[in-house]
């Protein structure tokens, strides 16, 4: 090769290099991306992302479902988990498993939006990197080969895994998009985005909204909003909730010594959204929460199971079901959640 093609070459591959960064990236530092790649994200153009969950490798070796399955029906092998907002949120919850601005001095602006990507190469992309995850269990002897030909036509998404979900501009279209493919969806949001929520184009098959704090001061402390009147546009969305015909959930993530008190102010809270669920789960010690809190924060069952009682006693609520393995209690005014038979 003459030196002039040697040089051409470099040039090009750097180049290419290059343009492919800026795809992925846009004003994400590419030493964020390679931290989020070794804990086994998988990038969907811009903004989305796919990450194996731990239940999934539960279930397609040790035969161990996650608890959506038990208390809706949710298949787990067949579960993608998702987020079309993975660099970008509301709030900067301390108990949050997602790497946020300022975490190993990476820093970036979590409310600073690229060009949104199509929601159609979104789901195509969440569908194609689910399936790379699934070829790492084809030459394991222990998959059940059963379940992992199941796994390869994904039925459900879980449009929960990082960020705000409803910062994405077509969030209800990116819904709308999974339905047509046949997917169930349950789309988990803070909340301070009430006026996306009123205006979706379409319902999720289950919204989650969470509810982390019985008051503005402990929000202020745990949940850390990144915008103007966070708490009123919360109470802006419970107030909202019972306008929507899909099933609605408040998920508390309790972390210990930080907003396990004031029962009776999540309470009032509960019965101004009056959801058809209320799931009290406990903080886990995952991820970059590591940087943020301790492995004490991280409540008991005992401790779920104790919460969730009181709350039933100040409400009128049952609790209809339990994962002791997840941490989580499910109460509601229904005698049996409903499943969503997606096999
Ligand atoms: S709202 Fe969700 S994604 Fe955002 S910081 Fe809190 S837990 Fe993390």
């Amino acid at each position: 090769m003459t030196s002039e093609r040697v040089y051409l070459a470099v040039f090009v591959q750097y180049f290419m290099r290059k343009a492919k960064v800026k795809t992925l990236e846009n004003t994400i530092p590419q030493s964020l991306i390679e931290t989020m790649k070794k804990q086994k994200y998988h990038f969907v153009g811009k903004h989305s992302s796919v990450k194996r969950c731990r239940w999934l490798y539960e279930t397609l070796i040790h035969n161990r479902p996650c608890y959506k399955q038990k208390f809706y029906g949710i298949k787990t092998h067949q579960c993608i988990q998702m987020t079309p907002a993975t660099f970008y949120c509301t709030q900067r919850c301390l108990f949050c498993w997602r790497a946020q601005s300022g975490d190993l001095q990476i820093k970036w602006n979590e409310m600073k939006f690229p060009k949104w990507d199509p929601p159609e190469e979104i789901v195509e992309g969440s569908i194609k990197a689910q399936l790379a995850i699934l070829s790492g269990y084809k030459g394991n002897p222990k998959t059940n080969q059963q379940k992992l030909r199941e796994a390869l036509t994904p039925k459900h998404a879980a449009i929960s895994l990082t960020g705000e979900p409803t910062l994405y501009e077509h969030i209800g279209e990116l819904i709308q998009a999974f339905h047509r493919r046949g997917f169930t969806t349950f789309l988990v949001s803070n909340g301070t985005m009430p006026e996306v929520l009123a205006k979706l184009s379409e319902e999720p098959t289950q919204l989650y909204i969470s509810v982390c704090a019985p008051n503005e001061s402990t929000y202020k402390r745990v949940c850390r909003p990144q915008i103007p009147k966070a708490w009123e546009r919360l109470n802006e969305t419970l107030s909202l909730l019972p306008s929507f015909k899909c099933p609605t959930v408040i998920r508390i993530t309790l972390v210990r010594g930080l907003n396990m008190e004031n029962v009776e102010e999540y309470a009032k809270l509960i019965e101004k959204a009056n959801p058809t669920y209320v799931e009290p789960k406990a903080y886990m010690h995952v991820g970059f929460s590591r940087l943020r809190l301790s492995y004490d924060n991280m409540p008991s069952y005992t401790e779920i199971r104790e919460f969730a009682a009181k709350l039933s006693e100040e409400i009128d609520y049952n609790i209809i079901n339990e994962s002791e393995d997840s941490r989580v209690v499910l109460l509601s005014k229904l005698e049996k959640a409903i499943k969503f038979g997606n096999s």
